[in-house]
């Protein structure tokens, strides 16, 4: 389901419909009631294509010409999950539960196996989505229509793909026919305003941005004025990411929440973490840290095309429970997928 998306059913809220939709943003419409795009499996194939081959490589390499499923082979799947991130604690529910079945003789082929682990996978990211639906987490469809603007954070440590997350998304929700406006909350850095400037003209988004050094509070109060006297739909607020003064950082973030919730009904809507595929269990942490500080409704894992270990994606649904909406597969405006538990697994499963 794609995200922000024009929606003309009327149970849903749409960001865009304060005008009439231009006949190109119809087409784009059209297209999306019909589904994902033909492309996209093979884009979702593409970007875990590393993991897979080091996944279904390191499941060959244990199953071997075997057909029957014994302990040694439990043993060695358990590591080769492990191996490509799954995470320790999920690698190990998802063999315990292959255990069971064995010793229950309801699981006796490497094939069924196989399967087996799959569908458990899938059921991890299903479940982490329904966080999402049954509204533990917010989404563009409660927000209600008079609510403007739809106030999007975006926070992460340094590096791991913020901006370009940004200048991707911004690029994204305004051709689907919304009026986006950007936020340079990244005062700390000198370079962060340049680099955000790039990817706001690259998308033909406004940006409202102050001297380094400014308070990011005062930046986003002059963001969400700006959102507001222009009618934007959608304010995307960028934040810095300097863990190293972790207690400093994490103080402005819920600074800035409390002034974004004061202002606007609701804000901020969506919390996006961005998370670096590359950095693996580290990330996890992280997320953690995060998490305390502001209420993450979703993730964003970027530079899954530089990574064997995407496998990553399964243990941050499994501990955190929290939604994938977004996947990176690279520094192009356009190498944004909406992430999809199915097209994930079939990915990785080939
Ligand atoms: P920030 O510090 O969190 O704002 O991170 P940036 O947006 O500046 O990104 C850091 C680096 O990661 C840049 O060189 C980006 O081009 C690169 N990057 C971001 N997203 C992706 C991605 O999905 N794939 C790849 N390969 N590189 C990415
Ligand atoms: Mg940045």
């Amino acid at each position: 389901m794609p995200f922000w998306k024009r929606k003309k059913e009327s149970e849903f809220i749409s960001l865009g419909l304060n005008r009439a939709a231009t006949p190109e943003e119809e087409a784009i419409a059209a297209r999306r009631d019909e589904g994902p795009e033909p492309e996209f499996y093979e884009k979702f194939a593409d970007a875990v294509a590393a993991t897979r081959d080091n996944l279904a490589e390191k499941i060959d390499a244990v199953v071997g010409g075997r057909r029957e499923i014994d302990a040694t082979i439990l043993d060695e799947l358990e590591e080769a999950l492990i191996g490509a991130d799954i995470g320790a604690q999920t690698s190990l529910a998802i063999i315990d539960k292959a255990r069971q079945q064995v010793n229950r003789k309801q699981l006796s082929d490497v094939d069924e196996l196989k399967r087996l682990i799959k569908s458990e996978l899938k059921e991890i990211l299903d479940s982490a989505e329904r966080n999402r639906r049954r509204g533990t987490v917010s989404s563009e469809t409660e927000v209600r229509a008079d609510i403007r603007p739809y106030v999007l954070m975006i926070v992460g440590v340094n590096g791991v793909g913020k901006t370009t997350t940004i200048g991707k998304l911004a690029h994204r929700i305004k051709s689907e026919g919304n009026e986006v406006l950007i936020c340079a909350a990244d005062t700390f850095r000198a370079a962060a305003n340049d680099q955000l400037a790039i990817w706001a003209e690259r998308s033909g988004v406004p940006l409202v941005q102050q001297k380094p050094g400014t308070d990011p509070s005062a930046v986003l109060f002059d963001s969400i004025n700006s959102a507001k006297a222009r009618g934007a739909d959608v304010l995307i607020i960028d934040t810095a990411g300097r863990l190293h003064t972790k207690a400093n950082l994490m103080a402005e973030l819920e600074k800035m929440r409390r002034i974004a919730g004061r202002e606007v009904e609701g804000a901020p809507h969506e919390v996006l973490l961005i998370m670096d595929a590359v950095t693996g269990q580290n990330g996890l942490e992280q997320a953690r840290q995060f998490t305390k500080a502001v209420p993450i409704t979703g993730l964003v894992l970027t530079k899954l095309d530089g990574t064997a270990k995407g496998g990553i994606v399964v243990a941050i649904a499994k501990e955190l429970g929290i939604p994938i909406r977004y996947v990176g597969v690279g520094e192009q405006m356009n190498d944004l997928i909406e992430f999809s538990p199915e097209a994930y697994v079939n990915g990785l499963f080939g």
